[in-house]
């Protein structure tokens, strides 16, 4: 139902965002992650008209959006602060905008969206007297009160403490599925975008690396950028010959070239026991085990271990093949 195809935008000389493109279907959340500074905020502004562009198309169920004003896009934005108003109560809060535009039934439109985010009741309720997770779901209900047919959000769960993230994260996502509003996600956090997002498009320096199901982008993230920004360590260079990748004392069949290659093996592909010979780096406590970071070739890897290993100490490793993937 959202189009963008080909959008680049500057900032004067800047280039912030450099030929994207980006597809959402109906009833789909797509989560934008990438790295302070990727973009992200740039592209969610394009797509509400908040930003000028220097090229490309953006269609909203099949419409050009380029000539229609931002306000009349039928977009819904929620920022990272939320920005309530602190002396309007709930109700007002949310009723804020429709009450602007002079909206028929703004009242019941108010009751419905705070219904849709599960705080029936809390209308008259002073905004300082919520919780962080009750701020967010009324900064939501202030977004879906005029019906937007796309919402972005950005950095939602952004000023918020870890712990409360993992909660809030689970109920955004229930919310989402519930509303049924397509919707776009910025987040910088790995985690939040795999478990918000049902694909994830990976923004490096402007640009779309990859777009896909969040195992995809995980078991597939096709370059080391990608790879690092998704969490992935175990990133090094092989020598090529044959069909035949080595790095140190391992050796795996792959389908490259005769030269190098970047090789990811994936976490939990090593295990301690084998015919590899290495030197681990260091080694630190993660319940249950202990994980022992392994230097390989100009690069290394994790390996899970039931003691503690100290740093030098040469330890035997196996890789599964199947855990290896090329990257470019
Ligand atoms: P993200 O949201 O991923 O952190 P942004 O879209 O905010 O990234 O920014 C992308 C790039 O554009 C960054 O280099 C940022 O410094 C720059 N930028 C963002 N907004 C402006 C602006 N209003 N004027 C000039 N440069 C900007
Ligand atoms: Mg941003």
């Amino acid at each position: 139902m959202l189009q963008v195809a080909d959008l680049t935008v500057r900032y004067g000389e800047l280039l912030a965002v450099d030929e994207v493109d980006l597809s959402l279907q109906r009833d789909e959340t797509l989560a934008l992650l990438g790295r302070s500074g990727s973009g992200k905020t740039t592209v969610l502004r394009a797509i509400a008209g908040l930003v000028p562009i220097v090229s490309g198309t953006i269609t909203l169920d099949g419409i050009d959006l380029g000539p229609i004003p931002p306000h009349q896009r039928g977009i819904g934005l929620v920022f990272q602060d939320f920005a309530l108003f602190p002396h309007l109560d709930v109700g007002d809060n949310v009723g804020y905008g429709l009450r602007m535009q002079g909206a028929a039934d703004a009242d019941g439109r108010v009751e419905e969206a705070l219904a849709m985010v599960g705080l029936e009741g809390l209308q008259r309720r002073r905004t300082d007297q919520l919780s962080g997770g009750q701020a967010q779901r009324v900064a939501l209900a202030r977004t879906l009160a005029p019906r937007p047919r796309l919402l972005l959000l950005d950095e939602p769960l952004g000023s918020l403490d870890p712990a409360l993230r993992r909660t809030l994260a689970e109920e955004l996502k229930a919310l989402l599925d519930r509303t049924g509003v397509p919707a776009i996600i910025v987040t910088h956090d790995t985690e939040e975008a795999f478990a918000l997002g049902d694909r994830v498009t990976v923004l490096v320096e402007g640009r779309a690396a990859a777009t896909g199901p969040p195992a995809q982008i995980w078991n597939e993230p096709r370059t080391a950028e990608v790879a690092r920004i998704v969490g992935h360590v175990g990133i090094m260079t092989a020598t090529v010959a044959d069909g035949i990748a080595v790095v140190d004392g391992f050796q795996v069949p792959i389908s490259a070239p005769d030269g190098t290659a970047t090789l990811l093996i994936r976490p939990g592909a090593a295990t301690i026991g084998g015919p590899i010979a290495a030197t681990v780096i260091s080694s630190r406590y993660r319940g249950p085990d202990w994980v022992a970071t392994v230097a390989l070739g100009d690069g290394s890897i994790e390996v899970s271990s039931p003691e503690p290993v100290s740093g030098g100490e040469p330890i035997d490793i196996g890789i599964d093949p199947t855990g290896v993937t090329t990257l470019a």
